[in-house]
């Protein structure tokens, strides 16, 4: 599976909306342990990785069940325990090093597009390819979204063609081994290659689907369409897991849904920011703290002004000062502590013409609520919050949709729903 870093832009929604659990699956990931480095991509294992590779190598050592003339397992073959055990282990681990070439297949070929790849994570899923973004034109999102089914495929193939070779000569009971382990690569390998084609966003096959919409669609809608699909596909495969009592199923299907819904958000929030610069969205009209003011008179202007957080400024922008650092002095100081004490000095901002994508990935990633707009001097010219970028993107949505056609009486937005660039005014003390 290929997942969009973009989902970290989430946060941003979450953060505002208190729905952090949703992203929990995702921060999961971070409980991994780095095995190595394969085309410069650093490969993660996931400690839910150790339940699923134990639970292949108890089915391995000691099922025998054939399908299709498969022989899946060394239940039966002529060996002690101990040996049909070491055999499993060694199928278990050559088949996660072919989920592994699924997912470096679809990386080299993102790579190739000019996509950085993040990380590569074996977890109880199987493999997921973490991108810094997806590629947009949608032949290229095709060829990245086959490569790793193709990959399964062709590994499967020539699994079941040695297999089937080794079968036909005359080989001594030594092989079966060999032939049962070929015919494990051979089989799983096939079906990752098919389960991976489902179209279930953000499976392969469903951005498969969203390459072919998005040739037809806008790719917000292509999203949207390829998204829907998703769901419907996740409750038919979590009530199939449910009836035939797999949990895995059913684990799958919430991944596949939940997966497919944030990066529908994602798509929605990147989409309607581009092309934007912060310009567009800050708010000019700042209120501003002095490194001079005492704590108390911080907590005045709080709560008459009723923000959290100020930028401090003498002349130029010289911090940045929350109602959390206020917390840190005590109560009987608050009238000789100054705000110049408790602010926080290296303020990471942004300029005017920053563009927004990038302004809501700082915010994202550092954790940020609120990010200071300056100027080529250091002067403060504004400020973004994330509720503003939030507001932004259902105001674009709406108008888009074309459920707002004026929005708060505001002339002059131009053809892509876009507001105007404004002239920035200097902050207000
Ligand atoms: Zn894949």
């Amino acid at each position: 599976m290929i997942l969009s870093e973009k989902m970290s832009r989430q946060k941003l929604t979450h953060t505002v909306q208190g729905l952090n659990s949703e992203t929990a699956y995702i921060e999961t990931m971070s409980a991994s342990i780095k095995i190595g480095r394969i085309f410069g991509i650093p490969i993660y294992l996931h400690f839910t990785f150790l339940i699923i590779l134990l639970l292949f190598i108890y089915v391995f050592g000691s099922q025998s069940l054939t399908l299709m003339g498969i022989t899946l397992g060394f239940g039966d073959i002529d060996a002690s325990v101990g040996v049909k055990y070491i055999l499993g282990t060694i199928a278990s681990v050559i088949f996660f090093a072919t989920i592994l070439a699924h997912e470096l297949a679809h990386s080299y070929v993102a790579m190739r597009f000019g996509v950085k790849i993040r990380s590569i994570t074996l977890m109880i899923f199987g493999g997921v390819a973490s991108m810094e973004e997806i590629p947009k034109k949608p032949m290229e999102e095709l060829k990245m979204a086959l490569a790793g089914p193709m990959t399964s495929l062709a590994i499967g193939g020539v699994s079941y063609g040695l297999m089937i070779s080794l079968d036909l000569l005359e080989f001594d009971a030594d092989l079966e081994g060999v032939v049962i382990l070929l015919g494990i690569i051979a089989f799983y390998n096939v079906l990752l290659a098919f389960f991976n084609m489902l179209p279930a966003f953000p499976m392969d096959g469903g951005r498969v689907l969203r390459s072919f919409l998005a040739a037809r669609m806008s790719y917000i809608d292509a999203t949207k369409k390829a998204v829907s699909v998703a769901k419907v596909l996740a409750i038919g495969m979590a009530v199939f897991g449910i009836f035939v009592f797999n949990l895995f199923l059913v684990l799958i299907a919430l991944f596949v849904y939940m997966g497919a819904k944030e990066e529908e958000r994602a798509t929605v929030i990147s989409e309607s920011l581009e092309g934007m610069t912060v310009r567009q969205i800050m708010s000019d009209a700042v209120q501003v703290a002095h490194p001079d003011m005492t704590v108390q008179q911080l907590l005045d202007l709080m709560m008459a002004t009723r923000r959290m957080g100020y930028p401090v400024v003498d002349y130029g922008l010289v911090g940045i000062v929350t109602l959390s650092d206020t917390s840190k002095v005590q109560k009987d100081r608050i009238h000789i502590t100054r705000v110049k004490d408790i602010m926080t000095r290296n303020v990471v901002t942004v300029k005017p013409e920053t563009s927004a994508v990038e302004a809501v990935r700082i915010l994202s990633q550092r954790d940020l609520g609120r990010l200071p707009v300056v100027d080529d001097r250091g002067m403060l010219v504004g400020i973004v919050t994330r509720k503003d970028f939030l507001r932004m993107v259902e105001i674009i949505e709406a108008r888009r949709k074309g459920t707002v056609s004026v929005v708060w009486g505001q002339p002059g937005w131009d053809q892509q729903g876009k507001p105007p660039q404004q002239p920035p005014h200097p902050p207000q003390y």
